[in-house]
């Protein structure tokens, strides 16, 4: 049997016949340039461009023409210059039209002989299949074949066409709606897509939503399972690794997004970034950035989850690592099975806020009593010195001590109860954390890490600009814990390299999504 293979548009350009693939601009130009000003004759402002396909077989013989488009184009104004939205939306639909029912036909073509013995296969029934493509939905005819009885089966008839549409969406098409809305809203999304290719009538803003979860669904089932601990190995094979180049930095923290099922409440979405970065010796070796995301109350891989991406960063068991978080139990949990040489780290970032916040009554309690609100605000700043200087024990006793100091504000500081609350959570959240608390200056100067203000923006760009850009935005726990998953690997430029293990001939080319996505 011929395979007959599409590999040419015809365009006939006023009556100039080019015969070249589409796109190919040097050789347009070069039919305006043929022809030497004595023999040019006066052509018309109308033009009419005629599109045609011809299907070659692989022997290079020209087997079918199919007129595919007929433009009627004036040349009178800017705006008439080469082709419209419009114009290239049918001709894309059009031709993802032909190509695909030729390729379908022509895949139908080797099924309808029996590959045992040759004969012919009756054709059962006659049905059609629906596929969503970037250029549109084209139902596609898939007849229910007989199988021969030259031998045994286990049926007695099936689809061939089942065997090459897997799935009813063309894969590029999937990976654009998960792109896509891993970025910008759903509804953002349908409308970039309609706007740039034939969609108008095919998509709809549920249907973006599902495919992308889709996607995502498919990234949680690759997930492996989820263990108590992912400490490989004992003490003696870690001595026996090489010794591992550049060290990690994990920051976890949380952000709030609005439940759909309780209007009036919030969910906590928990992300984190990892880095591995190296030292001055190693220049030449480049730090790489991975984020992650879930919804902590629905997620029962979160170990696991964190584990692939250290994993997946080379993270050996002799390794140095550091995790920082703000004093959450549970988040405590998760890094505490991860690598024996973890060094757990309270949030600089987090304990400067709280202070600045307790500064901010300070300045209030000055505007009571100049003298003596000036001495709690020292107070408060040889507080923070203490717990930048990691001794806790004093950070407690001078908590205790502006407990007391303030209590003389009671009648005249109209904040004064937020204020004893405020010092009061501060003090449990210290004694909570006390193990937790180094000596951050000494970290400091040695060039350690000791805040994740990096994570704080991690939040800000995995959850705010995508879950609460708008105050009516509201979730799910399970909508929004999947589209975290396409979001981080659409911001960390992996999305495109899942699709190509997904499916291996697909032609994408991608890098990291810019920071400001
Ligand atoms: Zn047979």
């Amino acid at each position: 049997m011929t395979i007959v293979v599409p590999s040419q548009v015809n365009i006939l350009l006023g009556g100039y016949e080019s015969r070249e693939m589409l796109g190919i601009m040097d050789q347009l130009r070069y039919n305006g340039l043929d022809h030497s000003p004595a023999t040019r004759t006066q052509r018309s402002f109308h033009m009419r461009v005629k599109l045609q396909l011809v299907m070659c077989s692989d022997e290079g013989q020209e087997e079918t023409v199919t007129d595919v488009i007929t433009l009627n184009k004036n040349s009178h104004r800017i705006e008439h210059l080469g082709l419209t939205m419009a114009e290239a939306k049918q001709l894309l639909s059009t031709l993802q039209q032909h190509l695909l029912q030729h390729q379908v036909d022509t895949f139908l073509d080797r099924c309808a002989t029996c590959a045992d013995c040759g004969a012919l296969r009756k054709v059962k029934a006659h049905a059609s299949r629906s596929f969503r493509t970037l250029f549109g939905t084209y139902k596609l005819y898939s007849p229910r074949l007989e199988h021969c009885d030259c031998i045994r089966r286990k049926t007695a008839s099936f689809r061939p066409l089942s065997a090459l549409l897997t799935e009813s969406v063309a894969p590029e098409l999937l990976y654009m709606e998960a792109k896509w809305s891993s970025l910008v809203s759903y509804g953002m999304s349908l409308e970039a897509l309609q706007d740039f290719l034939p969609l108008e009538v095919t998509l709809d803003v549920k249907t973006v939503r599902y495919d992308t979860l889709k996607v995502a669904k498919r990234l949680e089932a690759e997930l492996g399972d989820e263990q108590p601990c992912f400490i490989e190995g004992s003490p003696g094979d870690w001595d026996l690794l090489p010794l591992p180049d550049g060290s990690f930095k994990v920051g976890i923290d949380g952000g709030y997004v609005r439940n759909w099922f309780a209007k009036q409440h919030n969910f906590e979405v928990i992300v984190g970034k990892s880095t591995r970065a190296f030292g001055e010796d190693d220049e030449d070796k480049k730090p790489s950035s991975k984020r992650f995301g879930f919804v902590q109350t629905l997620d029962t891989k979160p170990k696991r989850r964190l584990y692939e991406v250290l994993h997946s960063q080379g993270l050996q068991m002799n390794q140095k690592i550091t995790f920082l978080a703000d004093g959450n139990d549970t988040l405590r949990a998760l890094q505490l099975e991860m690598s024996p040489q973890a060094t757990h780290i309270l949030d600089w970032f987090h304990v400067t806020m709280r202070l600045t916040v307790l500064d901010q009554y300070g300045k209030g309690l000055v505007h009571c009593d100049a003298v003596l609100g000036k001495e709690i605000r020292e107070k408060i700043a040889r507080l923070k010195w203490s717990l930048w200087h990691g001794q806790v024990d004093k950070a407690l006793g001078k908590i205790d001590d502006l407990a007391s100091s303030i209590g003389l504000f009671q009648e005249t500081y109209a904040r004064f109860n937020p204020l004893i609350k405020a010092l009061s959570e501060l003090r449990t959240y210290i004694g909570n954390n006390r193990d937790l608390i180094p000596n951050y200056g000494q970290r400091y100067h040695q060039g350690e890490a000791i805040a994740t203000s990096f994570v704080e923006s991690t939040v800000n760009q995995v959850v705010s600009k995508r879950f609460c850009k708008k105050q009516q935005m509201q979730w799910s726990k399970q909508g929004a814990h999947l589209l975290l998953q396409t979001r981080v690997k659409t911001l960390d430029g992996e999305l495109g390299a899942v699709f190509t293990r997904w499916y291996p001939d697909m032609d994408i080319e991608v890098g990291e999504i810019p920071a400001a996505a």
